[in-house]
């Protein structure tokens, strides 16, 4: 018997970072000593104290059962308490939060519960590439919005206005952004509020790297500009603030219609967060952010080696003010980015992520992620000083 995969999942684009992650097996299995700059999950430990609260909570029987629906009230409150100190936004955690098993699942699933088939998704690129996936499985027509470096990878906002009446229903965007690290103002958020309701779009802001920054003022969430809850919902994570990214744990919250609908989606597909990594999470919310501090250190330390380091061996590059990665332009010998990102596996063994692996936007860049030491990083500086 022939199988053959359903249409959606035909038109889904190969995952990029599985397919990386492939190549760089293959190299590590050749006995190659490969430096990792291409997935971006934080090499560092989760802390201690978040640790002690699972143990404790995987030994009691009463968290070993079905976590179900929204899951622990006491999550729920304690991600209204941070959003209220780190963002001043008020938020129920009855109506206007559901958590998630890491946001990944939560962004993808969004559109299942909004969109019908030839809906319009404003998706920007180059992205993370959920966004698309997301509306591919919910039959939804992307319409791309592409970020360009001349406008400090910020979508152009005056072109939506001209795509009123024609179905656009959903707008996924990403401050601080991955793969650009760029960062977005509140002036820039609140001209998004405007238009968004000026155009009936529902907004999804992912808010994953909120906690990740450098030289500025804290990123801001898209809820604390007024009006934002009649259209926007917030996707967040403790996967990149307490190097959390095995443990999945998210949320959505913000606009509780459109929370409902994730929620909805979710009790037919999944059965909640394990309740013993619900109470971890309650852990790192409740403490006292001198963890993310130390994370920032550590990444802005790396980012002046990377920078420096490249800048040192004649690859003129902007450093990131906020997540751990380093967009960067193609040197010049390279024709794409592909190429590139294979021959710095082939001659260095250092893996990167092409930037076209994000849209064809992101063709002519290249990203490296800050996630390994920096003496493994200026060790890539002098590999790379070899083949540039
Ligand atoms: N959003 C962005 C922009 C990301 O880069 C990632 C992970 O890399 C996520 C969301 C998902 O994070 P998680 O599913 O671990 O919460």
């Amino acid at each position: 018997m022939s199988i053959d995969f359903s249409e959606r999942l035909q038109k889904l684009p190969p995952y990029l970072f599985v397919e990386i992650d492939k190549a760089r097996q293959e190299a590590v299995r050749q006995g190659r000593d490969v430096i990792n700059l291409g997935v971006g999950d934080p090499d560092l430990a989760t802390p201690d104290f978040i640790i002690e609260a699972l143990n404790k909570a995987a030994a009691s029987v009463e968290n070993h059962h079905y976590a179900l629906d929204a899951g622990l009230l006491s999550l729920r409150q304690a991600i209204a308490n941070w959003y209220r100190r780190r963002f001043n936004v008020e938020l129920d955690p009855d109506t206007e939060i559901h958590p998630l098993i890491g946001s990944k699942e939560g962004i993808a699933h969004l559109p299942l519960g909004i969109i019908n088939p030839r809906d319009k998704v404003l998706v920007p690129q180059p992205c993370y590439p959920p966004y698309v996936s997301g509306t591919i499985f919910a039959e939804g027509k992307i319409i791309v919005m592409p970020l360009k470096a001349k406008n400090n990878f910020l979508p152009y906002l005056s072109k939506i206005s001209e795509l009123k009446g024609k179905g656009v229903k959903l707008m996924f965007l990403n401050y601080p952004n991955n793969p650009t690290s760029a960062v977005a103002t509140k002036e820039f958020l609140v001209e998004v509020i405007r238009i968004a309701k000026e155009n009936e779009i529902i907004v999804a802001y992912d808010n994953a790297y909120s906690e990740i920054y450098f030289d500025i003022d804290k990123p801001p969430s898209i809820l604390e500009i007024e009006g934002a809850k009649d259209v926007a919902v917030e996707f967040h994570s403790l996967s990149k603030a307490f190097n959390m990214t095995g443990w999945r744990i998210g949320w959505v919250c913000g606009n509780s219609k459109i929370v409902s609908a994730v929620a909805k989606v979710k009790a037919n597909i999944d059965s909640g967060i394990f309740q013993a990594i619900q109470l971890a999470g309650i852990a790192a919310l409740e403490s006292d952010g001198s963890f993310p501090d130390e994370m920032r250190r550590i990444y802005h330390e790396r980012r002046d080696y990377l920078v420096n380091g490249l800048r040192n061996i004649g690859w003129k590059i902007d450093p990131p003010q906020a997540t751990f990665y380093v967009w960067a332009k193609l040197p010049k010998k390279f024709n794409n980015s592909i190429e590139a990102a294979k021959e710095f596996l082939e001659k260095a063994d250092i893996v990167v992520t092409p930037g076209v692996g994000f849209g064809s936007d992101g063709e002519g860049y290249l990203r490296m992620a800050l996630t390994v030491p920096k003496e493994r990083i200026n060790q890539a500086v002098e590999r790379l000083k070899k083949i540039l």
